[in-house]
């Protein structure tokens, strides 16, 4: 189970790193970004290539890049909801 989290915790670094997922400044909120989520796996192969630990986590590429797809699916707001509300008001 912590070996889990410790892989969706990774996926979304990659995910928010590479531009698909951004996390709202004010509420910690995470929404999408504006990148194709082909860009998450770019990023997520060049560290496999060079990063141990994403060897030992991850035993392959697959199973990274399928980790990092089932972790995009969760986010589907365009925006953060909160900022919405406020702006709207
Ligand atoms: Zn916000």
């Amino acid at each position: 189970m912590a070996i889990n989290e410790a892989k969706d915790d990774i996926a979304e670094e990659i995910l928010l790193e590479s531009g698909v997922l951004k996390k709202c400044m004010y509420h910690e909120i995470i929404f999408r970004g504006n990148e194709e989520s082909s860009a998450a796996y770019k990023l997520a192969n060049g560290k496999f290539s060079r990063d141990n630990n994403f060897q030992e986590l991850f035993s392959n590429r697959r199973h990274m890049t399928d980790t990092i797809q089932n972790v995009n699916d969760n986010y589907l707001s365009e925006e953060c909801p909160i900022c919405v509300k406020i702006r709207d008001q």
